[in-house]
């Protein structure tokens, strides 16, 4: 499952994190995942709850900020709003959009204790 290895790589960049600067455990995670990361929130959260467990992060609180999909229209040169991959600039109709943002999937912070 995608949304499992997901979790599993966000545990590593916590044991990362705690291999740099020891820390006892994570109180809380805030993670930006983009709404065209093709990232199923459920799931992510789901796994992250399993692969938590027992770890250093058992019973963080997660939490989430999703970014909205952004692309640079070449046809109409400007930057526009974008909700699905493959879909066309909603300004002039234009296919060739360049994604510039809401592909990510980043742990924005830690707290820990
Ligand atoms: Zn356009």
């Amino acid at each position: 499952m995608h949304e499992m290895s997901l979790a599993e790589g966000i545990l590593a960049i916590v044991e990362q994190q705690r291999a740099q600067s020891p820390f006892g455990c994570v109180k809380s995670i805030e993670l930006e995942i983009g709404e065209l990361a093709g990232v199923e929130l459920e799931s992510l959260l789901f796994s992250l709850d399993a692969v938590f467990k027992h770890s250093v992060a058992d019973g963080a609180e997660v939490r989430v900020e999703r970014l909205p999909g952004l692309a640079h229209c070449f046809n109409c040169d400007s930057e526009v709003p974008l909700s699905r991959r493959g879909e066309s600039c909603p300004r002039c109709g234009g296919f060739q959009l360049h994604l510039i943002g809401g592909s990510e999937m980043r742990v924005k912070s830690l707290e820990v204790e």
